[in-house]
């Protein structure tokens, strides 16, 4: 790989995070809706069940930076 500023073939690859997108699983306006109407219909008792069902996921979204170590210019790797 060279650079496409200066041709050096000094370059670094580096992993970058660019984002990390946490999300509770089936949360949703229905989801909230339902749940209230449930909790309503026991008696406070889904607050027991729907407390276990809630599951958070992370995902992270890397991208491949190229940057050059002689001129430091910099661009994504596809
Ligand atoms: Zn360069």
């Amino acid at each position: 790989m060279t650079c496409s500023k200066c041709g050096s073939e000094n370059v670094l690859v580096q992993l970058v995070q660019i984002s990390a997108k946490s999300r509770t699983k089936g949360k949703g306006c229905l989801y909230t809706l339902g749940r209230w109407f449930l909790i309503v219909c026991t008696g406070g008792l889904w607050l027991l069940f729907g407390k276990k069902k809630t599951k958070t996921t992370t995902k992270f979204k890397n991208k491949k930076v190229a940057i050059c170590q002689s001129c430091g210019n910099q661009w994504d790797v596809y």
